[in-house]
């Protein structure tokens, strides 16, 4: 029989779901369709729905039950849905219940007025433009991480909401491992003399054909879109879930570059195929979503990077993208757009960096965030930071701010913990595929094939099925047998462009 009380605990989280899910809605409708002049109002309406949701998840009733449940939590198995969902919901419930519902009212209302003046900077590219705006998240922000409280760095406070038992130390230890083999393979590359050649991707793509293929692929993969998902456009790609049979992805497009459209779309189709594989029975509750960023980004760059941009794939793909393209693809083989699609080059972009330098972009913002919430940085002098951090870490100089310090749209809603999700993503994708391959060695002849469902099914029986049961670290543990760790990522890495460009 169902406790009574936590059939009460499923009724709140289900009215808590629905409100972030409208709230989903209204966000999605303002990154795509919505007027320029609706962003205050858009503003107050998410504010509201944030307020009402908060308040409803932190009533002292929620923490009464939530108390009155551990006999019946100690009572189940640890990993039964019963428990997990009772230990997951106080672990939300005591985060939530140290942050004001007025700070929360406020984070919203300064991140619409961000957001709006993000888009204006960029417009005017200028960061001058911005930078009061962002003064403001960062206040904030620190206000948010100082409520949720930490014990050495206030990025520790925001990790493990994202990344739940993750701490920046963590990170940092990833980072220099990566770091220590990731700098040499770049150095290199650039020092071998050879460049692959790209000219394949860069010619007249029209805009309608792009989406048209780009879509086609991301249905060949698994992504739903027979009435329980779509595609649009807008400035910056995402990918939300409204529903589990609503789940919506966007890109950008650009005319005279292939790449950025399709492998954008391929990267939110893998967050998309994880929401639509989250499990019926957890809908509208807690554990009715992705475990962490971190691996919801595990299995973005999975479909992206290791299959998108692996030699099997275009086999298979290039004959249906000349389908959409046949005079730009007419005389191009597998093999030369697997070489375009993998050419390593120093970046000011982090959406469009190539594998090898990827990270990069990823540490260096992370280092930013830390000495900002740290109070070593000034965000007045973030602009001039971004430049030494860049320089440091890829040589390079953005020439504005455009395609500097704005270029992210993360700094636009909150400052801190944004960042590091993507690089524990590529790890976890590395250390998931390489269990997937020992298990289905078939794999990638499968995928020359244009049959994805084995790895596929690997990924929402290990992953998508568990939803939100378990943090990121166990999860990886019990998909893998191992815990997490750089290693199979960095095999793949090292193995794909030592081979790439003929390095020994
Ligand atoms: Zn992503």
């Amino acid at each position: 029989m169902v406790h009574e009380t936590y059939r009460k605990l499923l009724e709140v989280m289900a009215e808590v779901v629905d409100l972030n899910r409208a709230a989903a809605v209204l966000h999605w409708d303002r990154l795509t369709y919505m007027p320029a002049a609706g962003a205050m109002a858009r503003g107050e309406q998410t504010a509201t729905l944030a307020r009402i949701a908060h308040l409803r998840s932190t009533s002292p009733e929620v923490g009464a039950w939530l108390e009155a449940l551990r006999p019946y939590e100690e009572s189940l198995g640890a990993d039964s849905d019963e428990a997990s969902m009772i230990r997951v919901a106080h672990r939300l419930y005591e985060k939530a219940t140290r942050i004001p519902t007025e700070l929360i009212v406020e984070q919203a209302l300064v991140a619409a007025a961000a957001h709006e003046a993000w888009l204006k900077a960029r417009e005017e590219n200028r960061f001058e433009v911005f930078r009061p705006a962002l003064e403001q998240v960062v206040d904030v922000s620190g206000r948010v991480a100082s409520a949720l409280g930490y014990v050495n760095s206030p990025m520790d406070a925001f990790i493990d909401v994202a990344e739940p038992g993750i701490t920046a130390a963590f990170c940092e230890g990833l980072f220099a491992e990566l770091r220590a083999e990731l700098v040499p393979l770049a150095r290199a590359i650039a020092e071998s003399g050879r460049q692959l050649p790209d000219s394949v991707l860069r010619n007249h793509f029209p805009a309608e054909q792009q989406l048209a293929c780009g879509t086609a692929a991301v249905r060949a993969i698994g992504f739903d879109l027979d009435g329980r998902g779509r595609v649009d456009t807008t400035v910056h790609p995402f990918a939300i879930g409204c529903s589990l049979d609503d789940v919506r992805i966007t890109t950008r497009i650009r005319p005279d570059d292939f790449g950025n459209c399709f492998f954008s779309l391929l990267h939110e189709a893998g967050h998309g195929m994880y929401e639509q594989g989250l499990p019926r029975r957890l809908d509208r509750t807690v554990l009715g979503e992705g475990a962490s960023g971190g691996l919801h980004e595990s299995q973005s760059r999975l479909w992206e990077n290791l299959v998108g941009r692996s030699q099997e794939f275009w086999q298979y793909f290039l004959p249906r993208a000349r389908e959409f393209f046949p005079q730009q693809f007419a005389g191009a083989t597998p093999d030369a757009v697997y070489r375009a699609v993998n050419r390593v080059t120093p970046s000011l972009i982090r959406t469009e960096a190539d594998e090898v330098t990827y990270n990069l972009h990823v540490m260096f913002r992370f280092e930013l965030e830390k000495a900002v919430l740290e109070g070593r940085l000034a965000v007045a002098d973030l602009r001039d930071a971004w430049q030494d951090k860049l320089r440091q870490y890829l040589g390079l100089t953005a020439p504005d701010d455009l395609r500097g310090v704005l270029q992210d749209i993360h700094w636009s809603g909150h400052f801190g913990g944004a960042f590091q999700s993507y690089t524990l993503g590529n790890v976890i994708a590395g250390q998931l595929y390489a269990a997937a391959l020992a298990d289905h060695p078939e794999i990638p002849e499968d995928i020359a094939r244009g049959q994805f469902g084995k790895l596929f099914d690997w990924m929402r029986t290990r992953i998508h099925e568990c939803g939100a049961k378990f943090a990121p670290g166990e999860m990886v543990q019990r998909a893998t047998g191992k815990p997490l760790q750089a290693r199979p990522y960095l095999d793949y890495l090292g193995r794909k462009f030592r081979s790439l460009y003929g390095l020994s």
